[in-house]
């Protein structure tokens, strides 16, 4: 990677503005999944130690602009405390006087949370003014939230344009492994895509295209690609608009795409439906593909023997319906099994699957950028690491 990270600087008795994704879900006031902020501890857990004064901020769901109170930050101040084992202030707002005052007051070593940096419309519209208010309260700007970094708002990227600005661990660990894949992977590099939608993914097929040794397809976005091959598909999943992209893409990658030879068929789109295996050319009028079929699984299996990186987002079919989770599962095992690879996931859905498959621990790198990782693939700078300064 070549930007500068929190190493690269003198933080100590500073006060670091560190944008970070706490963007986590809530229940009853409190944090159900802390997998964001734990990550982000490696980086808050460094200034703390080089006695640097710290001041996260973060984006929290969708308040539009206002002021949300279920959409208050408070719960994960708390969270943070927790893991921290030491108090974490947190401030009635992310700008103003009154934050500006609290601010102020930070020793070396002390942690204050800003509130949702949503709350204010400034903030998605990247608002030079608010940016710089932001840039009052700190020396230095780091920033660990690569999942955000695909969005060009004002704690992510305007505020950059005020103050130092450098990567913090968890950037740097994103940057890096994707970065790697794409620049120089060590091979064979395979690439498997799924997911609903061939419309998302376009950029990234074309992108991967020209990278890999081999693209799986499977999952919904299989569907167009069979259909553009003249397969019936049914009531199956198939993006009309995009039929010429797919044959393009097709022959584009003769010879490195790998769609599916069999497929899990459903009356209905249901958990309960009933269902069974039909080879790519016998969706039976009336069902639809929700899944890879076994011998599919073992080719793409074949296919992923050897590999030495693995780029994975988009799960195999609807895993969310525990009959139609199978091919996603046997993705999943293969890849926790392969020896010597290093394996990435990237993708909301794709990360959930492989939690739910149990293989989390067994996979190189789980990307905590959904968005962001999308982007990163399709080849696209992403304006909060563009912004960063150089080493
Ligand atoms: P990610 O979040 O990992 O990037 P996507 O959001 O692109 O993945 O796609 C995930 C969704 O795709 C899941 O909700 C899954 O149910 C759906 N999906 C996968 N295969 C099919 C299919 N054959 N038909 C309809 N939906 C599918
Ligand atoms: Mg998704």
């Amino acid at each position: 990677m070549n930007k500068k990270t929190v190493r690269d600087i003198d933080v100590k008795g500073k006060r670091v503005l560190m944008r970070v994704d706490f963007n986590v879900p809530l229940a009853d006031g409190k944090v159900t999944d802390d997998t964001r902020i734990r990550a982000a501890l490696p980086t808050i857990q460094y200034l703390i130690e080089q006695g640097a004064r710290v001041i996260l901020m973060s984006h929290l769901g969708r308040p539009k602009g206002e002021v949300k109170p279920e959409l208050s930050l408070k719960p994960v101040a708390e969270r943070l405390s927790e893991l921290l084992g030491k108090p974490v202030k947190m401030a009635p707002d992310c700008v103003g006087p009154e934050v500006e005052a609290m601010v102020a007051e930070l020793q070396p070593g002390d942690v204050l949370l800003l509130e949702n940096t949503r709350f204010h419309p400034e903030e998605r519209k990247n608002d030079p003014a608010f940016a710089q208010q932001l840039a009052k309260l700190g020396d230095i700007y780091v920033n660990d939230a690569f999942g955000s970094a695909h969005r060009a708002h004002a704690s992510t990227e305007g505020v950059a344009h005020y103050l130092p600005a450098v990567a913090g661990f968890l950037m740097e660990k994103e940057l890096n492994f994707l970065g790697k894949a794409l620049e120089a992977p060590e091979r064979p590099f395979v690439a498997i895509l799924g997911g609903a939608k061939i419309s998302d993914k376009i950029g990234v097929v074309k992108n991967l295209l020209g990278k890999v040794n081999a693209l799986l397809i499977g999952g919904g976005m299989a569907n167009t690609f069979l259909q553009a091959q003249g397969y019936d598909m049914a009531e199956s999943l198939v993006e009309q608009d995009s039929l010429d992209t797919a044959r393009s893409l097709l022959e584009e990658g003769k010879g490195k795409i790998f769609l599916p030879t069999d497929l899990v068929v459903a009356d209905a789109f249901d958990a309960d439906a009933n269902s069974k295996v039909v080879s790519v050319d016998g969706v039976p009028a009336g069902w639809r593909a929700l899944d890879i079929g076994p011998e599919t699984v073992e080719h793409f299996k074949s296919k992923l023997a050897g590999a030495k990186t693995v780029v994975w987002n988009g799960p195999m079919g609807v895993f969310e319906f525990p009959a139609f989770a199978k091919g996603t599962v046997a993705i999943a095992r293969t890849l926790a099994e392969l020896e010597d690879a290093v394996t990435i996931i990237g993708g909301g859905d794709s990360v959930a699957a492989v939690k739910q498959a149990g293989v989390a621990d067994k996979i190189t790198h789980i990307s905590t950028g959904g968005g962001a990782s999308l982007e990163f693939l399709e080849g696209k700078t992403l304006p909060g690491v563009a912004v960063l300064l150089d080493k």
